[in-house]
């Protein structure tokens, strides 16, 4: 292929000749890490494809089913391939799930018990979970029902506070739920392998705990997953990374047949439990999304990394930084400015196939004290695994960006970000001279 046409492309979709320049050079530089993310998800490719032989997937399991959904092939299949991917006992993946969120409550609620006590070792968890926990006081919480909650900061490093977690676990200590990905904290984002460490300090203290996963965003980055270094529980969402961007809606629970079987109860009744919850016309994008999730996580991983390194060297915070290691697909970019927030946002719209014409306006958003941006041009409402962006209007103007369904889009919009900073001349690319 000429290169020479690739950028003619790019021309016709407004990228200038600097700032492509610029992007190409970046891209240079990271050769050998794009390889080695070529080669995780060649080898989560083949975890998935294993997962389904083994389970013996076929062309019945994409049939709709409906009403009660009594037999469902398609589900009870799918449900087993999510166990042998993720190495659980069981799985619960259904539509009724209708977020991460959602699925993260429902695991919670399901596995607890009034005068039971819920311990996050790893400081505040997402800000959602702070009304199901009832940190925010709310309407059907946790702590509405008697379950109390502990939590234990991180160290200024970043690093577990075993001493204070020692000390948080008591007899009442029912379940610990670690969060995987920092979400919009800055805290560093877990590794599996740190995951792994504090499940095993926290089992040989108390045997019995149940350790749940907060897996959102964090699926097929790396080789193992939470269940292989002893959670008992990972939770997710479908418009995130296990769905491929694919799957139109739908969260996950996988891990101990117990603590699945009591998500299941909770989430459609008891005495009837995984047997009902028809899956409707949505299944086969979950089959489908979740084959394509490894090379689809790919494609958002370069795009971060590739953002991290432009806008590094163009003198911005960034976090992860451009050389890090990547447990999670999100990254934050400090852009010290409104007009470099704002551009930022416009130049990801700019870039995306849907909604590609409108332009982002910072807008009051309920819970937030300042008003928020948010650029999104996805084919599934809210989908955060599709290349979105977003951040609160006010110092220091911190962009969270994630996803892009392939590499390409990705590349796209981060050289449309750039391409409308260029513009209104808030950055300076003369740095790689
Ligand atoms: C997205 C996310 C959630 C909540 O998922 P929603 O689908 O937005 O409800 C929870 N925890 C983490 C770490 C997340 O990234």
């Amino acid at each position: 292929m000429n290169q020479k046409l690739i950028e003619e492309q790019y021309e016709t979709l407004g990228i200038s000749k600097e700032v492509y320049a610029f992007g190409e050079k970046i891209e240079q530089e990271l050769k050998e890490r794009f390889e080695a993310i070529d080669a995780m998800a060649e080898f989560n490719q083949m975890k998935v494809i294993r997962a389904m032989q083994e389970n013996k997937v076929s062309a019945e399991c994409f049939s709709q089913s409906n009403g009660y959904g009594y037999n469902d092939l398609g589900r009870d299949t799918l449900e087993k391939v999510y166990a042998s991917c993720f190495h659980g006992e069981d799985a619960l993946v259904r539509p009724q799930i209708t977020c991460g969120t959602h699925a993260l409550a429902l695991a919670l609620m399901s596995n607890l018990r009034p005068g039971d006590e819920l311990l996050s070792p790893v400081g505040k968890p997402y800000d959602t979970l702070e009304e199901v926990i009832g940190i925010r006081p709310s309407k059907g919480s946790l702590a509405e029902y008697g379950i109390s909650y502990r939590q234990v900061d991180l160290l200024e490093d970043g690093s577990f506070d075993y001493e204070n977690i020692k000390k948080a676990v008591n007899e009442k200590t029912k379940l610990v739920t670690i969060q995987r990905s920092k979400g919009y904290q800055t805290r560093p984002t877990l590794s599996v392998a740190r995951i792994g460490e504090l499940i095993s300090f926290i089992k040989e203290i108390k045997p019995d705990v149940i350790c749940m996963v907060d897996n959102c965003y964090g699926e097929f980055v790396e080789e193992k997953e939470p269940l292989e270094v002893g959670a008992d529980m990972i939770v997710g969402s479908l418009i995130k990374n296990a769905g491929g961007g694919l799957a139109p809606i739908g969260g996950y629970i996988v891990g101990k047949k117990e603590c699945v079987e009591n998500a299941a109860y909770r989430l459609t009744s008891p005495g009837l439990g995984k047997e009902v919850g028809a899956s409707l016309n949505v299944i086969q994008s979950f089959y489908q999304g979740l084959f394509q999730a490894p090379v689809v996580v790919s494609g958002a991983l370069k795009g971060a990394i590739f953002a991290a390194n432009i806008y590094e060297r163009l003198g911005f915070p960034v976090i992860p930084n451009g050389t890090e290691s990547r447990h999670d697909i999100i990254q934050a970019v400090t852009l010290n400015s409104a007009e470099g927030l704002i551009a930022f946002c416009e130049g990801i719209q700019a870039a995306a196939p849907v909604d590609s014409y409108v332009k982002p306006e910072p807008w009051a958003m309920p819970g937030y004290d300042s008003e928020v941006i948010m650029a999104a041009g996805a084919f599934v409402q809210g989908s955060s695994i599709e290349l979105s962006a977003d951040g609160p209007l006010k110092p220091p103007y911190a962009v969270y960006f994630q996803g892009g369904i392939t590499w390409y889009h990705a590349k796209l919009g981060i050289l449309m970000s750039l391409q409308k900073l260029y513009e209104q001349k808030l950055v300076n690319m003369d740095c790689l001279c």
